[in-house]
C-alpha cells in the first residue's frame, strides 16, 4: 500500500482540497510553487504504464476535475502545468499513478 491510499483511506492527514468517488486531489507535502497539488485516481493504478483500456472514463474524468481545480485555484488565466512522472527516469517516487497541477509562477522550461 502506497503512502496515497493512506490518504485516501484517511490513515495519514493530508491538505484535501477535492475528493469525489473517483479522484481525490490535495496539497504536495513538498510544494514546487505557489499552488502544488496532487490529483489521484482512488483506484490504485502505479503509473501511466499501467493504465487499462478499461481507464478511459477515469482518466477522462481526473483530467476535467484538474482543469476545475485549476479554476478554482485562480490558475486559469495565468496559466499552470501538469505533469505526471512515470518510472524511474521520470522521476516518480510514489508508485500510485498522480497528476502535479502546479501553478501561481511562471515555470521554465525544459525540465531538469
Ligand atoms: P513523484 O516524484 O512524481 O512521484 O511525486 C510524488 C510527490 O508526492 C512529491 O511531490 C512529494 O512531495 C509528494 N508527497 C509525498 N508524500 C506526500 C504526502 N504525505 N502528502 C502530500 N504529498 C506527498
Amino acid at each position: 500500500m502506497t503512502i496515497f491510499t493512506k490518504i485516501i483511506n484517511r490513515e495519514i492527514p493530508a491538505d484535501i482540497v477535492y475528493e469525489d468517488d473517483q479522484c481525490i486531489a490535495f496539497r504536495d507535502v513538498s510544494p514546487q510553487a505557489p499552488v502544488h497539488i496532487l490529483v489521484i485516481p482512488k483506484k490504485p493504478i502505479v503509473n501511466v504504464e499501467n493504465i487499462g483500456d478499461e481507464d478511459q472514463m477515469l482518466i477522462g474524468h481526473i483530467w476535467l476535475r484538474i482543469r476545475d481545480i485549476a479554476r478554482t485555484e485562480g490558475l486559469s488565466e495565468s496559466g499552470y502545468r501538469v505533469v505526471v512522472n512515470c518510472g524511474a527516469d521520470g522521476g516518480q517516487s510514489v508508485d500510485h499513478l498522480h497528476y502535479h497541477v502546479l501553478g501561481g509562477r511562471p515555470l521554465s522550461w525544459p525540465p531538469g
